[in-house]
């Protein structure tokens, strides 16, 4: 199934930020799916990759009728005082403005204005804030649905904000709604594992630092990344855990390497995923198969975790951050030192889909990165493929 709302569309040029990011990115996709979608229109007969589910029918769909997302699953996650400059309305209206500076990248190292033309804008920065919100709880939703579904699939348009560190926004991510998502998921529903396998052409860094500071504070489980290192057994049964893998270009994030210098070891972008998967210009080749290998690493860790030596824990869910932005034609300078071809970026993701469906794991797919007129295409051309 797919989650996609109109309400989540996010025209940055409609706020002065002139990022190459197509708002109709969503619709093409659906578009090429034959879906000419229309809001609360439930009972699409479509059968792949199934219906597609506004916010408000998923919300009634998966029986997640309490709430959206909310201050305090932010806070979760993130730093309560930052997220307290995000909500704090006018008297911190200035707080916010810079929050969005920092993540949007509108200010160069001169003082002077970045990608950011305010005399163009339409709507308000602190606007733009609550549409995010709604992003944030569409990547909750999607989880839901997967979960409501037995070994269900969702593919939700939007989100994928992976760059959002602990206590400010980065790489066009303000918060992140990954690990916003999957940490609120598993204070409701009694699951013991999920995995996060991000395949944008960027490193997640803010995910893996806030995955590894939520460990720090004895909230998830930590896993035994070295042979050496003694398994933890007597908490295993009660502590969740989140494992994270990231597929991404080997070089170019941060964009710039004196940022990877100054950057404490502990904090992003220097912080590692458990599994990191560097790719080189090059060899685009080889990405599928070393994709491969870093998930049978996955498996190997969930095993070491729950002392079952016999290779079969399966995660109760699994998030896949689904970035575009490793396809040759995405606009993006930044994300050009990796360039997939369309059939690449297909194998991928039929490679990551097949491999969850035979093992009968829910997934929750997230688009994520995606820059410029030809992003929808493998998304789209990969939905179309879901059997
Ligand atoms: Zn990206």
């Amino acid at each position: 199934m797919i989650l996609y709302d109109p309400a989540l569309i996010m025209d940055f040029q409609e706020y002065g930020i002139m990022l190459p990011i197509a708002p109709d990115r969503g619709k093409r996709i659906l578009e090429s799916l034959g879906k000419n979608y229309v809001p609360s229109a439930r009972g699409d007969t479509m059968p792949y990759p199934g219906p597609v589910f506004s916010i408000t029918d998923a919300l009634v769909h998966s029986g997640s009728n309490n709430m959206l997302t909310t201050r305090e699953d932010l806070e979760r996650i993130h730093c309560k005082e930052f997220i307290a400059s995000l909500y704090g309305g006018s008297s911190q209206k200035n707080r916010l403005k810079t929050a969005m500076f920092t993540t949007y990248e509108l200010i160069d190292s001169h003082g002077c204005p970045n990608r950011y033309e305010p005399q163009r804008a339409k709507k308000p920065l602190s606007e733009l804030f609550q549409t995010i919100l709604v992003q944030v709880s569409g990547t909750w939703l999607a989880c839901c649905l997967a979960l409501a579904e037995g070994p269900g699939f969702c593919y939700y348009l939007g989100g994928g904000m992976h760059h959002a560190r602990f206590d400010s926004g980065s790489g066009f991510c303000l918060v992140n709604d990954i690990a916003i998502a999957a940490v609120k998921i598993l204070n409701e529903k009694p699951l013991r594992l999920i995995w996060i396998i991000d395949l944008d052409v960027h490193k997640g860094d803010g995910t893996a630092e806030l995955i590894s500071f939520a460990r720090q504070r004895e909230e998830l489980l930590i896993p035994a990344i070295s042979h050496e290192k003694p398994v933890q057994d007597g908490t295993a049964k009660e502590k969740p855990c989140i494992l994270t893998l990231s597929i991404h270009m080997a070089r170019g994030w941060p964009l710039d390497t004196e940022n990877l210098r100054v950057s404490a070891k502990d904090r992003a972008p220097n912080i590692s995923s458990d599994i990191d998967i560097g790719i080189e210009s090059g060899e685009e080749k080889e990405y599928t198969l070393r994709l491969a290998q870093g998930i049978r690493e996955l498996e190997r860790l969930s095993a070491a975790l729950y002392l079952n030596k016999q290779n079969n824990v399966k995660p109760d869910l699994v998030m896949v951050v689904d970035g575009a932005d490793t396809y040759e034609h995405d606009e993006l300078p930044s994300s050009n030192l990796l360039n997939l071809t369309l059939e690449q970026c297909l194998e991928r993701d039929n490679y990551v889909y097949r491999y969850l469906m035979d093992r009968s794991i829910p997934s929750a797919w997230i688009q994520s990165g995606g820059y410029g007129s030809r992003a929808w295409e493998p998304p789209a051309y990969f939905l179309q493929g879901v059997r």
